[in-house]
């Protein structure tokens, strides 16, 4: 079966093109990158709506496909911006109804996580979804994705991509942060460092870096110790849920997965509980359409099929409020 996956929560819109078997034809992505500042609901709306209609065709292209050889379409329903969510839920309705096919919606993170696990072959992983707009430790346990820790303020992704913004450096700050960051004899500067019981702060830790920024530091100093104090946090986080769950596997995924520092440091915690670790490739971290598609036929599988009519966007719809029977 061959799915079309519509997403747009945020600042990618995304098309992606794969079938039920897990051969990906396509992943076609368009970013919005905001002239200044974070994102703009509003603008990137307009970036997703002014571009769907072309990388729609870009994915058929690319895939040697005709609409008349999709048989399923699958949005992003949340959670996500609402202005963006709904620029993609309406393209996939009109979809749907033309093609005369069925309409899913699924949710976001749980898209990230399943697309993880195909592309690993990972079976039960503890998920490391590390993102610009998320951060989340979670794992499967009776029927839904279970959060054991996240973030309290900002995404850890945001919090690089900010900081990197007050120091001149364009969007996206997390790739730049990490090659300054390389430096070989750079010199660790204290931050604050931020762990709540499971969960991890990163609002603190970015104005102390911002502050420390401005007193005339090296710069690399400063990304070098910024990397090492809020990835340390996300790995003691990691290391206390693998340590409760005993899972075979860590998986890391979303655009921040891109990092080897990151990937690294939950490397070696993996190995210390005998478990395997995976690092999904940034085009398939990134926000894309493939994962929609792929979770949206796990669930078009089971059943899970939307009504025109009751296919609202779902901009709050948490992580672990889906009910969702791994197959
Ligand atoms: P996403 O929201 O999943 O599309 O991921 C985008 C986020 O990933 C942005 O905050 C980027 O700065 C971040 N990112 C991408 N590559 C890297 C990297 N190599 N190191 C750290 N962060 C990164
Ligand atoms: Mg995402």
């Amino acid at each position: 079966m061959l799915c079309i996956g519509l997403e747009g929560t945020a600042h990618t819109l995304g098309v992606g093109v794969i079938d039920s078997d897990g051969k990906i034809y396509a992943n076609i992505r368009s970013e919005y990158v905001p002239k200044s500042g974070g994102i703009h609901p509003r603008e990137a709306a307009q970036h997703h709506g002014v571009v769907l209609a072309t990388k729609l065709q870009e994915a058929l292209e690319k895939s040697s496909l005709t609409f008349k050889d999709i048989e399923l379409i699958a949005f992003s329903r949340g959670p996500g911006l609402g202005p963006c969510l709904r620029v993609t839920a309406t393209a996939a309705r009109a979809l749907a109804l033309l093609l005369d096919i069925p309409l899913v919606g699924v949710n976001h993170c749980v898209a990230h996580i399943e697309l993880g696990r195909l592309v690993t072959g990972f079976k039960d992983p503890l998920v490391v979804y590390v993102s610009g707009g998320n951060t989340i430790v979670s794992a499967y346990e009776a029927g839904k994705y279970r959060v054991f820790g996240e973030t309290l303020d900002i995404a850890l992704g945001n919090m690089l991509d900010t900081f990197a913004r007050a120091a001149g450096m364009p969007h996206p700050g997390g790739p730049k942060i990490e090659k300054l960051a390389k430096n070989d004899s750079a010199e660790f500067i204290s931050l604050p460092y931020s762990v709540k019981g499971m969960d991890l702060s990163f609002s603190g830790l970015l104005t102390a870096a911002v502050n420390t920024l401005k007193k005339g530091v090296q710069l690399e100093d400063l990304c070098f110790s910024l990397q090492e104090v809020s990835f340390a946090m996300l790995t003691e986080v990691t290391e206390r849920a693998l340590a409760h769950t005993e899972k075979p596997e860590v998986l890391l995924t979303g655009g921040v997965a891109a990092n080897k520092r990151l990937q690294e440091m939950l490397q070696i915690i993996s190995h210390e509980h005998d478990a395997l670790f995976g690092a999904v490739s940034p085009d398939l971290a990134g926000d894309n359409g493939v994962m929609i598609g792929w979770t949206g036929l796990i669930q078009f599988i089971q059943g899970d099929i939307l009504d025109i009519e009751s296919s609202q966007i779902l901009p709050k719809w948490g992580l672990s409020a889906f009910e969702f029977t791994r197959t």
